[in-house]
């Protein structure tokens, strides 16, 4: 591995595509210095990583500076665990290799071998097995993207007539839309909003952001190297997905402010008629030889019903169709609910409002997350600017910190008997997440009482926490209650307790009704199976992506593809979105018009993911949680590991499927 200028084969720069706008770096023209002080604030494990890459040399890897990578406890450790002594020498070696880059014209090195890249992917990751080098190689993406589909339509089928319909251009329709592309299939994405983005366009209120640090919540095929912040703003990540549809082309392919309302398979022409309509309410029927459902898990908010809601006088609204007309300064407000959008929604509207009353049912448990609200350093934005996929290795460097992340902790031992808690590990996390509390609500018993949770951690979403929440709740004029909600009247909430609490505005911070998948959509399968009363309200699909009787039918984030402690939900409609047109190149290969999965197939993944799903502990905790359908069943959760999901996906065991009908 040399520098472009040394190669007696001459010089083989990294490949970036021209559209790409997010493998682009500034030259270093900084003295030396500048250098030495920005190395201060890197994250150094990857900024070693970087510059090996950078510099086409491994031997600052040195074994000194490689991290310890302890396993992730309540809190990850900083720099993977590396001594101070350890962070010395990796600011000194870093600095180094910075001003040979500089002097070198910040020209990358050549083209990197495997090996080269397995070297310093051993150093980030303490050695990970083999067995997880491909995943690694697919979050990385260098020198390539990994997810491109192994087919093009062009080569495969280039006579055949072939069509898919995306439902949604949120994270995971546009994951599809932008494979099928790279395939060369022709395709349309139907978008009830007018623009994409899904969650991260509906979800406007104030203090949303990411929960999932955005290097690693990102396209693979999409890398950006200048976040502001680690946990990004919802107009951030939202300005992100915008630049995606437009950097990959993918808007001339999307029909707007067009909901689907029905999908019904045609058995004899082996293709499903979509019905559309749009906001104007014009109705249009499209004919397609596929269809990607991707509508996203969370979008059917969930309204409790109050009695006495309609007699309301205030306003009330749900938090994601939040009331963008309305300022809530000087006024009194109830949050009801403390979930995720509750936790983001209440420090920040807190400081304008007259008034807040707190409506909790359960508490949460709080995951420590000291720098969440932080914006990065100066030093690590100038890295991530100008050294050559110090981004790239960032993301790869958080993906694998965090990728089987705290899955020991939520282990269920059945032999467990603590009702806190439902193994050893898991009461460990409880002991840790205890003492986080406690340190925020020394001073405050009473609250420290109503706000220690009661089921064990793990069964529901940890929220993130830099302390925020605590602190505003114990303002004076913050009310954290307990008593359940009674009914609402005219003027505010009654409680059990017989208080009224009279308040301007309701805002329903209380989920959504996860477990409904695909609803409102009618969907007809063979021989006119209805898909929702084949499914009776328990939601099953192979992998999460595909069910029998419903031929060239494909779910992203579908039944258990969800994650609760490891990686991230876009991970997982990526994998989903890669298998889905490799089923379609499958299917294209094999000159068939359908691919149908068996029933036998479907019987064996369910049973699997369900035992999967009652040793982990959101499986068995006696709590309400929408991971769970009314039946009991998990059906929201993946309980196994990333890597596992990964594999699974590469390509369809075609054991599963029935492929069949020939294309004339
Ligand atoms: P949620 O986590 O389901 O929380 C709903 C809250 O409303 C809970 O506190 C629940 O209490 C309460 N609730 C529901 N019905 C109620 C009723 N009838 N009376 C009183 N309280 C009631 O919903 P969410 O906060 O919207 O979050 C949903 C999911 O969205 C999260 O788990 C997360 O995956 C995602 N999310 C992500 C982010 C992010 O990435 N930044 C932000 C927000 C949301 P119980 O606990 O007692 O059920």
């Amino acid at each position: 591995m040399t520098r472009a200028s040394s190669t007696a084969a001459g010089p083989v720069p990294l490949e970036t595509d021209a559209r790409d706008p997010y493998d682009h770096y500034l030259p270093i023209d900084e003295s030396d210095t500048f250098l030495e002080q920005v190395v201060q604030e890197a994250e150094l494990p990857a900024l070693l990583a970087a510059l090996a890459l950078a510099n086409g040399d491994l031997s600052l890897l040195v074994d000194e500076v490689k991290p310890p990578l302890p396993p992730m406890d309540s809190v990850i450790a900083p720099q993977g665990g590396m001594t101070q002594e350890a962070q010395q020498q990796a600011r000194s070696l870093a600095a180094t290799a910075l001003k040979l880059l500089r002097d070198h014209g910040s020209v990358p090195a050549v083209e990197p071998t495997e090996d080269f890249l397995a070297h310093i992917m051993r150093f980030l990751t303490k050695d990970a097995g083999d067995e997880y080098l491909p995943l690694l190689r697919h979050e990385l993406g260098i020198p390539t993207d990994y997810g491109t589909p192994k087919w093009t339509k062009p080569t495969l089928a280039p006579d055949v007539e072939f069509a898919v319909a995306i439902i949604g251009a949120g994270i995971s329709g546009m994951a599809a839309a932008h494979r099928l592309q790279q395939a060369g299939v022709d395709y349309v994405v139907f978008e009830k909003n007018t623009e994409v983005g899904g969650t991260w366009w509906e979800n406007v209120y104030p203090g949303c952001r990411l929960d999932t640090p955005n290097f690693a919540y990102s396209y693979s095929f999409a890398q950006k190297a200048d976040w502001p912040q680690q946990f990004s703003t919802q107009q951030e990540i939202e300005s992100y997905l915008q630049s995606v549809a437009t950097s990959f082309d993918l808007r001339p392919n999307i029909e707007f402010d067009t909901e689907v309302t029905s999908a019904q398979f045609d058995d004899d022409s082996a293709t499903w008629t979509l019905v559309t309509r749009t906001g104007q309410g014009e109705s249009r029927t499209h004919r397609v030889n596929a269809v990607i459902t991707a509508v996203g898990q969370l979008n059917r908010p969930n309204i409790p019903d109050i009695p006495g809601l309609a007699t309301f006088d205030g306003r009330w609204f749900h938090s994601a169709q939040w009331d963008t007309e309305l300022d809530v300064t000087g006024l009194k407000v109830a949050v009801v609910g403390t979930g995720a959008s509750a936790y983001q929604i209440v420090p920040a509207i807190a400081g304008k409002v007259q008034h807040l009353s707190v409506f909790q049912r359960n508490a949460p448990w709080m995951l420590p997350t000291p720098t969440y609200l932080d914006d990065i350093p100066a030093g690590m934005q100038w890295l991530l600017r100008h050294v050559p996929h110090y981004g790239r290795w960032y993301r790869f460097w958080q993906f694998w910190i965090a990728a089987e992340g705290r899955l020991q902790f939520v282990e269920a031992d059945s032999t467990w008997t603590d009702e806190n808690s439902t193994s050893a590990n898991n009461a460990k996390l409880r002991t840790q997440l205890l003492a986080h509390l406690h340190s925020q609500l020394a001073d405050a018993p009473e609250l420290l009482e109503k706000m220690t949770p009661t089921y064990p951690p793990g069964a529901k979403r940890l929220l993130r926490d830099n302390g925020v929440w605590a602190a505003t709740i114990k303002q004076p004029h913050v009310d954290l209650v307990t008593d359940g909600i009674e009914e609402i009247t005219p003027t505010g909430i009654r409680t059990a307790d017989g208080r009224l609490h009279e308040v301007d505005v309701i805002i329903f911070a209380t989920g959504f009704r996860a477990s409904d998948y695909l609803e409102p959509i009618k969907i007809t399968g063979r021989e006119g199976k209805d898909l929702h009363e084949y499914w009776g309200g328990d939601a099953r699909a192979y992998m999460g992506i595909t069910v029998p009787s419903f031929p060239n039918l494909f779910m992203l984030m579908g039944p258990n593809t969800g994650v609760v402690v490891n990686g991230s939900s876009l991970y997982m409609a990526e994998c989903a979105a890669e298998y889905t047109v490799e089923c379609l190149g499958e299917l294209l290969r094999a000159g068939k018009r359908t691919i149908e999965l068996h029933q036998d197939a479907l019987d064996a993944f369910c049973e699997r993911v369900d035992a999967g799903n009652r040793r982990r502990t959101w499986g068995v905790a006696k709590v309400h949680t929408w991971y769970r359908n009314r039946f009991g069943r998990a059906t929201q959760v993946w309980p196994f590991s990333l890597l596992e999901f990964y594999q699974l996906t590469r390509r369809p065991d075609l054991a599963a499927f029935d492929l069949k009908g020939d294309i004339e």
